[in-house]
């Protein structure tokens, strides 16, 4: 039987005085991959932050391969757990490679001078999402995909078991983010990377994540495997609109898309559907 990788029990999280989540329960074991999807503001990025312990939580348990996240110490929460956090436009004066040898620092020996096996894990993980070609180019002159890239490279240098990745395709292009995805893919095929992907795009997830978590206004809405034919009735409850469910023209593999945009007035808030 696989290990588990991450349990969240009862999780509860307030923030600014807000219970921002509520009760969240859910479970990733070892060769899996979770997408989690939910409205904007329904505490996604909240709870990464609450794994990683950028957030503190107000209440329930969070275990990471069996142990109480608050016994971890930093080094060892690194060593399981990476971040790809949300885009953002912030300046960063890091060089591209400098960044990702930040990421080795759970591995570094007690003198914390990088050696020969920190360098060879660096020039792997900008290879593998190739990013090597600018290597030497300063983080905030990177666009949008290539900086998501860079912080795969870096969760790749950290050698984690899994990947916290927070709407890493949000604002790129489709062949981007085709890119994205098949360097995604190889992470998790190739090296055994778990993935919680976070996304509001069903079918980028569904091409990488066996098992879907549905969050609203901080609570679990739903937990499912990827290929449940319920998934398209419960994003509809999650967004509030009706998704369909079709087969590829090419492939046959089942996409889901969003029912067509009624023409004319939107309703009112609140009114007659
Ligand atoms: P999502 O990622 O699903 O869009 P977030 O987890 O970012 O949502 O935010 C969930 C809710 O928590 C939002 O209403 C947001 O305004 C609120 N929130 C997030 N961070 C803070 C904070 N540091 N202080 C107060 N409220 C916050
Ligand atoms: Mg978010």
């Amino acid at each position: 039987m696989s290990r588990t990788l991450i349990r969240v029990r009862a999780l509860s999280c307030r923030l600014g005085g807000k219970e921002i989540l509520r009760g969240v329960d859910f479970e990733l074991r070892e060769g899996q991959s979770l997408a989690v999807f939910g409205p904007n503001g329904a505490g996604k990025s909240t709870l990464l932050r609450c794994l990683l312990r950028i957030h503190e939580r107000s209440g329930g348990r969070l275990e990471i391969l069996g142990r109480e996240l608050d016994r971890l110490s930093q080094r060892q929460l690194a060593r399981c757990l990476s971040y790809a956090p949300q885009a953002d436009r912030q300046s960063s004066p890091f060089q591209v490679e400098d960044f990702v040898a930040l990421a080795r620092y759970p591995h570094l020996g007690a003198l914390r001078a990088p050696g020969p096996e920190d360098r060879r894990a660096i020039r792997e993980a900008l290879e593998t999402t190739d990013t090597l070609r600018f290597a030497g180019r300063r983080m905030d002159t990177l666009s949008g995909g290539e900086r998501q890239k860079v912080y795969v490279a870096a969760a790749l240098a950290q050698q984690s078991r899994v990947l916290l990745l927070d709407e890493p395709a949000s604002f790129l292009d489709p062949r981007q983010r085709g890119e994205l995805l098949r360097i995604l893919d190889r992470c998790r095929r190739e090296l055994g990377l778990s993935l919680v992907y976070v996304t509001h795009d069903p079918n980028l997830a569904l091409a990488l994540c066996d098992s879907v978590l549905g969050l609203k206004e901080g609570r679990v809405l739903f937990r499912c495997p990827g290929e449940d034919p319920e998934l398209p009735a419960r994003l509809a409850e999650l967004y509030g609109r009706d998704f369909c469910s079709v087969a590829h023209p090419g492939s046959g593999r089942r996409l889901l898309v969003p029912a067509e945009d009624p023409p004319g007035e939107a309703p009112a808030p609140g009114g007659p559907a």
